[in-house]
């Protein structure tokens, strides 16, 4: 198969997203349009992926994500399990003291139980770390 260089502008959702336009590939998209290898910024939970390959259809803007891609990011998602585990927390005033509810999820990926001794310590102005014993 030949491989067509592609100069002009593809139709896409979000042009930004798209940088570099390779070659039209051999098979089409569900749509019936033609299908272009390019790249575009993955971000999943709110958590930048960077630039991956991708393939992005002419006539309706789908973008596709080749397995290999997404078994990469899904790789590195389970490598940092923590992604899927952020939890936005509210202080809470107990006697003198403030309290920190840890969500279930977060308690039970810690393996975190009432009683369980840890040291706090703060890592700056704006980070508060929490080191578990045992
Ligand atoms: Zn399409």
């Amino acid at each position: 198969m030949e491989k067509n260089r592609i100069k002009e502008n593809i139709p896409c959702y979000n042009k930004d997203m798209v940088r570099i336009v390779e070659e039209i590939l051999d098979y089409p998209c569900s749509c019936g349009g033609k299908l272009k290898k390019s790249f575009c910024s993955v971000e999943f939970f709110g958590h930048d992926f960077g630039e991956r390959a991708c393939e992005i259809c002419t006539s309706c803007g789908s973008e596709f994500l080749s397995d290999q891609t997404v078994e990469e990011i899904e790789c590195e998602v389970k490598k940092r399990k923590l992604f899927g585990l952020e939890k936005q927390v509210t202080v809470v005033k107990s006697g003198n003291s403030l309290v920190f509810r840890i969500p279930p999820e977060i308690a039970k990926f810690l393996k975190i139980h009432p009683k369980k001794i840890a040291r706090m310590f703060p890592l700056d102005e704006k980070r508060l770390a929490i080191e578990l014993s045992g």
